[in-house]
């Protein structure tokens, strides 16, 4: 109940404890005795658990004292739920429709209550299956647009935007393992790094490399500087989930206030990671549509992000940030700020996604684009692909002048 102390759920004792809580009550329907209980969670976190009953389905996601992927030797505070909560409430605000419903949270138990997205599938799976989905790109894309403009002070009152940086601001453990596992652990022998056999003469020439270990750090102190939206913080593959033509996002636990081309990045670097993965995934005949495919949809993403930015530039700046008393009011227009702040949140995007294409391969949390190809010898050239192009765009994240220009690298380093 909701006075207990914290408790984890297990199928067990999911039924008594739920079970007279309306918000699951309403949704699944008729005698809780008689309601399945399967846990799904794959991820590294959480427990995750839908409940079915004769009126539907909900999901129900519990934090975990401690780091699921490593054991309870990594403690992680419970609190990560209530952060999660707030950001999902805010995603719904600022994009609907584009996370799953919240239906009840418990801060004690640190548990959400959710739509159960049905027959949606992650999307990283259908990019190993070698599946396409519908207008994914122009999901993403609006929803990375709408989330970092709307989160700002391009949009949002000062005091209001203050508040949700104080408020995302006590979540300090969570970004901890951003900063460590993404922007440190790749670049030196972390004791949680491993990597694919053979890799090794690739790892040495990444380490080896100041210039591009100091742009790693210019891009970690933009992370931690540009405190000027709310990111998602944990945008890739495994956090969108998809039908053939419905996209939606889920597990916002990582939130943070960050740069607005932070989640922009991520998710490009593993729409990349799915474009390398791709030769072990496909037979020779479908190969190339399918990361061509891959390609388009980055294309479609990062377009749609830069139309739903210049509309809501143009709609929605009514924060203190590049003010219309400052261009339209006196007959001037923002059409340069505008296209100098896109061009930043790009630059900015390209760093961080050639940071993720380094610690997915390198650091503790390798994701199954990669990891699922059993035979190292066919896995390691196609993951020292990936770095070598992370490596270009840290470097040259700058000269990269838009998204077709990046398909045309991503097809050079293939
Ligand atoms: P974690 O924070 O541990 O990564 P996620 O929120 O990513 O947890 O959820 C883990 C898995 O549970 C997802 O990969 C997905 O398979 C399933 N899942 C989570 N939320 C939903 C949902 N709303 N509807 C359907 N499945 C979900
Ligand atoms: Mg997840
Ligand atoms: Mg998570
Ligand atoms: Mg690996």
């Amino acid at each position: 109940s909701e006075d207990a102390e914290y408790e984890a759920l297990t199928v067990e004792n999911l039924i008594p404890r739920l079970g007279q809580v309306s918000a699951v009550t309403d949704r699944v329907g008729g005698d809780p005795a008689g309601w399945s209980v399967t846990e799904v969670g794959d991820g590294n976190l959480n427990l995750v658990f839908i409940v079915t009953g004769p009126d539907g389905a909900v999901i129900v996601k519990q934090a975990l004292p401690y780091v699921r992927l490593v054991g309870d030797s990594w403690p992680l505070p419970l609190y990560r739920a209530f952060y999660e909560f707030h950001a999902l409430t805010r995603q719904a605000t600022r994009d609907p429709g584009s996370v799953p419903e919240i239906y009840h949270f418990d801060e004690v138990q640190a548990l959400i209550v959710m739509e159960y997205l049905s027959p949606h599938v992650i999307l990283r799976t259908k990019l190993i299956a070698g599946e396409q989905v519908a207008g994914l790109g122009q999901r993403l894309g609006e929803f990375c647009a709408r989330t970092a403009f709307r989160g700002s002070e391009l949009c949002m009152k000062s005091a209001e935007k203050k508040a949700d940086l104080a408020l995302f601001s006590g979540s300090v453990e969570i970004p901890a393992i951003t900063e460590a596992l993404i922007f440190r652990d790749p670049y030196f022998a972390a004791e949680m790094n491993h990597h694919t056999k053979g890799l090794d003469p690739v790892v040495a020439h990444l380490r080896s490399d100041v210039a591009m270990k100091e742009q790693v750090q210019h891009l970690f102190r933009t992370f931690s500087a540009k405190a000027e939206t709310m990111c998602h913080g944990d945008l890739h593959s495994g956090s969108a989930m998809c039908t053939d033509t419905q996209t939606r996002v889920i597990d916002p636990e990582f939130v943070f206030y960050g740069p607005m081309g932070f989640d922009l990045g991520m998710l490009v670097a593993n729409y990349l990671m799915a474009y390398f993965s791709q030769p072990a995934h496909r037979s020779a005949d479908s190969l190339n549509a399918y990361q061509e495919w891959i390609l388009q949809v980055i294309i479609e993403t990062v377009d749609t992000f830069m139309a739903e930015f210049k509309a809501l530039w143009a709609a929605e700046r009514t924060g203190m940030l590049y003010d219309r008393s400052q261009f339209e009011d006196q007959g001037h227009s923002s059409d340069n700020a505008r296209d100098a702040l896109l061009d930043e949140i790009w630059s900015d995007a390209l760093g961080f996604c050639g940071i993720e294409m380094h610690r997915r391969i390198l650091s503790l949390a390798h994701n199954a684009d990669f990891e699922a190809i059993d035979d190292v010898a066919i896995r390691a050239p196609l993951e020292a692909r990936n770095l070598m192009m992370g490596r270009d765009l840290i470097l040259r994240r700058d000269m990269v002048a838009d998204v077709r220009r990046l398909s045309d690298i991503a097809r050079q380093f293939n």
